[in-house]
C-alpha cells in the first residue's frame, strides 16, 4: 500500500553562477561582446538537493552542444544571457524588446533569462534571474502517491537509465505515445516537495492532455501527481508576466575581486608563504605583527635594495626608502633594485623614488614610499641662510620619519651618516639595526633601548663623527667589497629586526635570546656575537645626549653644526680625549 505524503510542497529553483561560469562570461565580453549589449543561448544545468534547487551554470553552459564532462544526475535547460556593456542598461534592461522578440521566435525553447552585467575593472558582477513560464501552466492536483510505478512505466524508466547513462539526462520524456503521462527526474529526495520547474517541462511539451506526472526521486522513490484540466497559457500572457515582475526580479550581486584581481591573488599567494612558515616552522610566529610594521630604510644602496626585498619576503606592506643620490652606471649590477635602464634616467634617476617604484613593481600591494634626503651630518658648517634653511628642513623631515617608523634600519655608506638617526631613534625608543660592510667583513647590530641598556653603533668609539665624505677621494666614495658581503650582511640585519619583532624584547620585557652585534668576515668565514652595555659617555647615544636634544633642541641642532666640540662636551669625553692623540686613520670601512 502506498502512503499518501501529508504535503505536497513546491521548491523553487534558483540561479548558480559557478567561478568557471564567470571566467568564461570576462573572456567573452573581451573577446566576442566587447562594448555591445549582447543575447545569447546559454545552458543552464537543473540539479537539487536537499534543500534548494540550482540551475547551475558552468563555463560549457556558452556552448551550444552537449558537454561530454558532465554526465549523470544534471538535466540540461536551454535559456538566454541578456548582457549588457553598461552598468546604465542593465539597470533600465534597455533591451528587453529584443529578448523577448527571441522569445517569441521559438516560444518552447527557452526556459529562463539572467540579465548580467560585469565591471571587469572591480570584479563585480550583477545579474537577475527569471523563469520563463513558471505561471504559465495552471492544472488541477487530484492525487498523488509515492508508490512505486507499475511495470510497464518502470520499464520505461529502466530503459531510458540505460539509454542516457553517459550523457546529460533530457529534462523529460513520455512513458506512452498519447502523451498522457510525463516523467521528469528530480533528485530532491524529500518525497513531499516538488520542483517548480514541472511547470516549465510543461508548457515546453505545449500539451494539455498530461494526466499524470511521475517524479523519479533518488534512492529508488518516486511521486506521482494525477492531474486534470491542464491549461497553458498563450505566450502573450508569459510576455505580460514577465514584463510586469521584471522590476521585482532578485538582484544579484557577485564580488570576485579576491578571486580574480592579480593583486589580490599575489597578496594572498604571498601571505600564505609567510603563514606556511608559521605553519610548519614557528608556530609561535607573529606574522600579522610583521605586516603591519612600519620600516624605514636610511640608505637604498647595495644594503638598502638587498634589505627592502627581503623585507617584502617577510610579508612587510609599510616600506620608506631614503637617500640622497641617483643611480649610476655602477649601481645596478649590485644594487637589486635597479637596471641599467635607470641609470640613464639622468634627470630624475632619485635612487630613493626609484626603489619605492620598484618595490611596487615587484609587490603592488606593497605601501612603498620614497625621500630624496641628505641626511644632515654633525660638523659640517652651516655657511649661510640657505645652508641653514636646508639643514633644518631635512632635519625635521628625518625626525617626522623616524617617529612615524617602528623599525629604522640604518644602511648608509658612511659612519657620520648614521649618527642623527641613532641619536633620533634613541630619544624616540625605536629598534633601530644597523648593518655596514666593508671589503670581506660586515658588521650588523641592534641598537639598545630604554629597557635593554644595550649599547648603539658608536658606543663602542669615542671619535666624534665628522664630516669626511667632503675630502673623500674617488676611491673612497663607494664602498669597495665582495659582493656577497652585502648580501648576507643585509639578510642578517632583516633577520635580526624579524627575531626581534618576534622576541619578548618587542614587548618590552628582556632581551630573550636576541643577538645584539654580529660580526662576520670572509677571511675566516666566521660570524661573531659580542654584547656590550650603552656607554655612558656614547657620542650618540648617552643620557646626557639625550637629555640635550630633547630639552634644549635650538641649541642642540645648532651646536652639533657649528661647534665642533660640542658633541664631546656634551656627551663628557672632551677631557677624556683632549690628552689623547688621536691618529687619522682612512681604511675605508666605516666600522
Ligand atoms: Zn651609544
Amino acid at each position: 500500500m502506498s502512503k499518501k505524503p501529508s504535503k505536497i510542497k513546491m521548491l523553487h529553483i534558483k540561479p548558480m553562477l559557478t567561478l568557471s561560469f564567470y571566467n568564461e562570461y570576462q573572456k567573452k565580453i573581451l573577446d566576442e561582446y566587447k562594448f555591445d549589449n549582447a543575447i545569447r543561448e546559454l545552458t543552464g544545468f537543473y540539479e537539487t538537493s536537499n534543500v534548494n534547487q540550482f540551475l547551475r551554470f558552468e563555463d560549457f553552459s556558452f556552448e551550444n552542444k552537449k558537454n561530454p564532462q558532465i554526465t549523470g544526475h544534471l538535466f540540461m535547460l536551454k535559456g538566454l544571457l541578456a548582457h549588457y556593456s553598461t552598468i546604465d542598461n542593465f539597470n533600465k534592461l534597455n533591451n528587453l524588446d529584443a529578448v523577448l522578440k527571441v522569445i517569441e521566435n521559438s516560444p518552447l525553447k527557452f526556459h529562463f533569462v539572467i540579465f548580467i552585467y560585469g565591471d571587469l575593472k572591480t570584479f563585480v558582477f550583477k545579474y537577475k534571474f527569471i523563469l520563463l513560464h513558471k505561471n504559465s501552466v495552471e492544472y488541477n492536483l487530484n492525487d498523488y502517491d509515492d508508490k512505486i510505478p507499475n511495470d510497464e512505466i518502470k520499464k520505461i524508466i529502466e530503459e531510458n537509465e540505460e539509454k542516457n547513462k553517459n550523457v546529460v539526462n533530457q529534462d523529460f520524456y513520455f512513458a506512452d505515445n498519447d502523451k498522457k503521462t510525463i516523467i521528469l527526474k528530480d533528485f530532491t529526495s524529500k518525497i513531499n516537495k516538488i520542483p517548480d520547474l514541472i511547470n516549465n517541462c510543461l508548457f515546453s511539451n505545449n500539451n494539455d492532455k498530461i494526466e499524470t506526472i511521475v517524479l523519479e526521486k533518488t534512492e529508488g522513490k518516486y511521486l506521482s501527481l494525477f492531474i486534470s484540466e491542464v491549461k497553458l497559457k498563450k505566450i502573450s500572457e508569459t510576455f505580460d508576466n514577465l514584463k510586469s515582475s521584471i522590476n521585482e526580479l532578485e538582484l544579484f550581486t557577485t564580488d570576485l575581486k579576491q578571486m580574480f584581481n592579480p593583486e589580490s591573488i599575489a597578496e594572498n599567494a604571498v601571505d600564505l608563504n609567510i603563514n606556511l612558515m608559521k605553519w610548519r616552522m614557528c608556530p609561535n610566529l607573529d606574522t600579522q605583527l610583521i605586516k603591519e610594521k612600519k620600516y624605514l630604510l636610511i640608505g637604498s644602496g647595495t644594503l638598502g635594495c638587498h634589505v627592502s626585498r627581503c623585507l617584502l619576503g617577510w610579508g612587510a606592506r609599510h616600506i620608506t626608502m631614503v637617500d640622497n643620490g641617483k643611480v649610476s652606471y655602477s649601481n645596478p649590477v649590485r644594487q637589486s633594485l635597479y637596471n641599467f635602464k635607470d641609470s640613464t634616467r639622468i634627470e630624475d634617476n632619485f635612487k630613493a623614488l626609484i626603489a619605492a617604484e620598484k618595490l611596487k613593481e615587484i609587490f603592488p600591494m606593497a605601501d612603498a614610499k620614497g625621500y630624496n634626503l641628505n641626511i644632515p651630518l654633525p660638523g659640517r658648517t652651516l655657511i649661510d641662510d640657505n645652508a641653514k634653511q636646508e639643514y633644518y628642513k631635512n632635519l625635521e623631515l628625518l625626525e617626522n620619519l623616524i617617529k612615524e617608523h617602528d623599525i629604522v634600519f640604518l644602511l648608509t655608506d658612511s659612519r657620520e651618516s648614521r649618527w642623527y638617526p641613532t641619536v633620533i631613534g634613541k630619544a624616540y625608543n625605536k629598534l633601530v639595526i644597523t648593518a655596514a660592510i666593508g671589503f670581506d667583513s660586515f658588521l650588523v647590530m641592534r641598537h639598545g633601548n630604554n629597557e635593554n641598556k644595550l649599547g648603539c653603533y658608536f658606543c663602542t668609539d669615542i671619535v666624534t663623527p665628522t664630516d669626511t665624505s667632503g675630502s673623500r677621494t674617488l676611491d673612497q666614495q663607494c664602498t669597495i667589497s665582495r659582493p656577497g658581503v652585502s648580501m648576507l650582511c643585509s639578510g642578517m640585519a632583516l633577520e635580526l629586526a624579524m627575531s626581534c619583532l618576534n622576541s619578548p624584547l618587542n614587548k618590552g620585557n628582556d632581551d630573550g635570546d636576541v643577538p645584539h652585534q654580529i660580526r662576520g668576515n670572509l677571511i675566516e668565514f666566521a660570524v661573531h656575537q659580542y654584547r656590550f652595555n650603552f656607554n655612558k659617555n656614547c657620542v650618540a647615544c648617552s643620557d646626557n645626549m639625550m637629555k640635550e636634544y630633547k630639552e634644549n633642541r635650538e641649541k642642540f641642532t645648532l651646536n652639533v653644526m657649528n661647534d665642533p666640540y660640542y658633541i664631546e662636551k656634551t656627551c663628557g669625553v672632551h677631557e677624556l680625549i683632549s690628552d689623547i692623540k688621536i691618529e687619522e686613520t682612512n681604511e675605508g670601512d666605516d666600522f
